[in-house]
């Protein structure tokens, strides 16, 4: 089969593909022909070898990824050869034609989804479930401010908000991201590249400020947060790249408080609950990824690229 593979860390041209032995499943585990691989920024940080999770050296990139069921291994009964799936991690990285994942690690794809949508489900839709959910306790009637909305995970949390019954408002640096925004259910969008946005998003609150902040850009977004939010409000850090000064004070007086988490760190109970909502959301059409760029496997350092740029679109997915 053919993998990227990763031999050092450096720059997106580590990225390189080549012809790699078929994997084949053990007891317990399952082997996916891959047809879309989902490109995450996190994917980025490890290539580059700054990340909290540093893999062992040579390695397949990718977390997300949809394909059909290839081979079981002995005492796997929830999937069959055949099956469509997505991933949410996998044994031996997704960035190939073939990965081997847990039983565990591999969910239904409803036959609604495409492939390439499939490979948007796992990273994005989990994060923004956790973050919505369990970490804000976000509730029917509140208002949410999704902070960075026309990316893999601002998209999902506008849709997962708009479905719970909440007043959403999201953010965009484009006007393609604005429409795209309004489009997949965000009540009000604000563009984040125009000065004092911040005092836009105010106003329509009249002042009183939002019940919740999802931030995808925390070391830029985190200080102005805290005084957009309302009393008890809750912001939730899900993207950072950098350090960042707040002041407590603006806290304090509201009694707000932030919440901060990575998906790797999820309970096995927790992440069992995501799925479950979120196969219930894919199979009743609220939860619908957007593909916003598709593009070869062998293509993934230009992936790599795009993903880290400015102007998202929903996902970027690899398709062998
Ligand atoms: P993505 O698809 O690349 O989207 C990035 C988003 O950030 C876009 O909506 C982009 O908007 C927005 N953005 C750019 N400048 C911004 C600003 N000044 N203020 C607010 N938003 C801004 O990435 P993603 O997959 O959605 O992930 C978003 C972030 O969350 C990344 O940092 C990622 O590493 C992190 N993340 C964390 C977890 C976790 O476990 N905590 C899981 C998944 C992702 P425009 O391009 O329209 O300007």
């Amino acid at each position: 089969m053919k993998a990227i593979s990763v031999h050092q860390f450096g720059g997106p041209e580590v990225l390189t593909i080549s012809e790699v032995t078929d994997p084949s499943p053990s007891a317990g585990q399952v082997l996916v022909r891959i047809h879309a691989a989902g490109v995450n920024p996190a994917d980025t940080y490890q290539r580059a070898g700054t990340y909290a999770i540093k893999p062992a050296l040579p390695y397949t990139p990718g977390t997300d990824g949809a394909g059909v069921v290839e081979s079981v291994g002995e005492g796997v009964l929830t999937v069959r050869p055949g099956d469509r799936v997505y991933l949410a991690r996998s044994l031996s990285g997704t960035y190939a034609e073939l990965a081997l994942a847990l039983e565990s690690q591999v969910h239904p794809l409803p036959a609604s989804i495409s492939f390439a949508q499939g490979a948007g489900v796992y990273v994005p839709y989990a994060t923004a479930y956790h973050a919505l959910h369990r970490e804000a306790q976000a509730r029917p009637g509140e208002t949410v401010l999704v902070h960075g909305a026309s990316g893999g995970v601002g998209i999902a949390a506008v849709q997962l908000a708009r479905a719970a019954g909440l007043k959403v408002y999201g953010t965009a640096g484009t006007a393609k991201g604005l429409e795209l925004i309004a489009r997949e259910g965000a009540h009000t969008v604000f563009d984040h590249t125009r000065p004092n946005y911040q005092e836009e998003i105010l106003q329509a609150t009249q002042g009183r400020g939002v019940d919740v902040i999802l931030e995808m850009l925390a070391n830029v977004n985190l200080g102005n947060d805290l005084k957009m939010i309302a009393q008890h409000g809750r912001v939730v850090v899900i993207g950072s790249r950098g350090e960042v000064t707040i002041n407590a004070r603006d806290l304090m007086g509201r009694r707000g408080s932030v919440h901060a988490f990575t998906l790797w760190g999820l309970t096995p109970q927790e992440e069992a609950q995501a799925h479950a909502a979120l196969q219930a959301g894919l199979e009743g059409g609220t939860l619908r990824p957007v593909v916003g760029r598709s593009l070869a496997l062998a293509d993934a350092s230009q992936a790599h690229v795009a993903v880290m740029a400015p102007g998202a679109f929903g996902k970027i997915v690899l398709v062998s």
